[in-house]
C-alpha cells in the first residue's frame, strides 16, 4: 500500500478519528497534528483522541490543546486513522471506540506492525510515521503550511534521534530541508524538546546513572528508574526519556536496557536500544512487546529483581550470538 492508496481511502469518508499510541512521543503527536490539519483542509471533520495526555515538552506545537481524552458524544466518525502503532492494543482505551462498523486505516513504520487495519500502509524502512504523512501531503498535492511543517519536523527529528540513528537517510534530510524552508527553525525545535529539562529530571538522571551496570563481556548495559527515585527527586516519568541513551553510548555495548517502575505495583516498563547488530524488536516481542530493530519496549510483570534477571538472561543470550 502507498500514499496514493491511502489517499483514495481517505477520500471516501467525511468524519475521522485520529489516534496514536499510549505514552505518545514526537512522532505520534506530530503526525496527529499534521494529519488533522490535512483532513480539515480537505473539508473533512477530524478529531484527535489519545488515552494519554500530550507530553509537556510537545505542548508548544499549535493544536496539541485539541488532543482529546473523550470523544464528543455527537461525533459519529466513519474511519479511524491509527498512527505509529504496531497493533491496535497500543491505542489503549481508545480501542473501545473502534467498533466493527468503523473503517481502520493503519499508517505506521514499526517492524512489528500486525496489519490490523482495513487499509494498511506500513513502511518498515522509513525513519518515522512523520515521513509517511509528508508523503500523504504530496499525494494530495497540498502546499505544506508552517504548523504542519513543524509537526512533521518534530515527528522526524524525535524518531531519528535528531537525525543520528540508522533510519536516517538522505531523503529524511531532504524532507527536513523542505520543512525548514517552510519556516521551521531547527535550533528552536531541538531546544524546545531537548533543552527544557527540569532540575528534578537531571537529579533523576544522576540517581539512575548510579544503577548503571555492565555484563562481563561488556555487551549489555542496563539501569533502573525506581518509584523511590521518582519520589526522592520529584521528577516525572516524562523526565526519564533519554536516560537509556547513556547506557547505549558505552563503547562495545550492543544492547541497552532501561527498567522503569511505572507506579502500578508489579508492572515494570522495559525499554531496549541496540546499535544494530541485535534485533531488540525480537527481544521485546519475547516479552509481549515490540517496536523496531534498534528501539523497542515491553511491560513485564513481577518483582524488580526477578524481572531484571529474566530480561537480562534473554538479552545476554542474544548478545552472545553476535
Ligand atoms: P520506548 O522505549 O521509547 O518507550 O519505545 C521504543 C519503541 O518501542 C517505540 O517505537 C515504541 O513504540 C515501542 N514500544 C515500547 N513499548 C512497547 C510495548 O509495550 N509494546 C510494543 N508493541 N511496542 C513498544
Ligand atoms: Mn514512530
Amino acid at each position: 500500500m502507498s500514499a496514493n492508496k491511502i489517499k483514495t481511502a481517505i477520500k471516501k469518508f467525511n468524519k475521522f478519528l485520529i489516534s496514536s499510541h499510549i505514552n505518545p512521543e514526537g512522532d505520534a503527536i506530530g503526525c496527529q497534528l499534521a494529519l488533522v490539519s490535512l483532513l480539515r483542509r480537505l473539508g473533512k471533520k477530524a478529531v484527535m483522541l489519545n488515552e494519554s495526555p500530550v507530553p509537556h515538552v510537545l505542548q508548544f506545537m499549535k493544536g496539541t490543546e485539541n488532543v482529546l481524552k473523550e470523544i464528543p458524544a455527537d461525533f459519529n466518525f466513519q474511519a479511524a486513522v491509527i498512527l505509529d502503532c504496531p497493533d491496535l492494543s497500543r491505542v489503549g482505551r481508545v480501542s473501545e471506540y473502534i467498533t466493527p462498523d468503523k473503517v481502520v486505516i493503519n499508517i505506521d513504520h514499526h517492524i512489528s506492525n500486525e496489519n490490523f487495519g482495513k487499509h494498511n500502509w506500513v513502511d518498515r524502512n522509513i525513519s518515522s510515521t512523520g515521513e509517511m504523512i509528508y508523503d500523504l501531503f504530496k499525494a494530495f498535492k497540498l502546499k505544506i503550511e508552517y504548523d504542519e511543517a513543524l509537526a512533521m519536523y518534530v515527528a522526524i527529528m524525535t524518531d531519528t534521534g535528531s537525525f543520528r540513528y540508522t533510519n536516517t537517510t538522505s531523503r529524511t534530510h531532504r524532507i527536513a530541508a523542505e520543512l525548514i524552508d517552510k519556516g521551521v527553525d531547527p535550533y528552536e525545535a531541538f531546544g524546545r524538546i531537548y533543552e527544557t529539562s527540569s532540575l528534578q529530571d537531571i537529579n533523576l538522571l544522576g540517581e539512575a546513572l548510579q544503577t548503571l551496570k555492565l555484563t562481563d563481556d561488556g555487551k549489555v548495559a542496563w539501569l533502573w528508574v525506581t518509584k523511590e527515585m521518582l519520589k526522592k527527586t520529584k521528577a516525572s516519568l516524562e523526565g526519564t526519556e533519554g536516560i537509556i541513551n547513556f547506557a547505549r553510548s558505552i563503547e562495545g555495548v550492543e544492547i541497552a536496557m532501561l527498567f522503569r517502575e511505572t507506579g502500578t505495583e508489579g508492572r515494570i516498563k522495559v525499554s531496549f536500544r541496540s546499535k544494530g547488530k541485535v534485533d531488540v524488536n525480537k527481544l521485546a516481542a519475547f516479552f509481549g512487546g515490540g517496536g523496531h530493530v534498534t528501539a523497542s519496549g515491553c511491560t513485564v510483570f513481577g518483582k524488580m529483581k526477578a524481572v531484571e534477571k529474566k530480561v537480562l538472561a534473554k538479552a545476554q543470550g542474544m548478545a552472545r550470538d553476535i
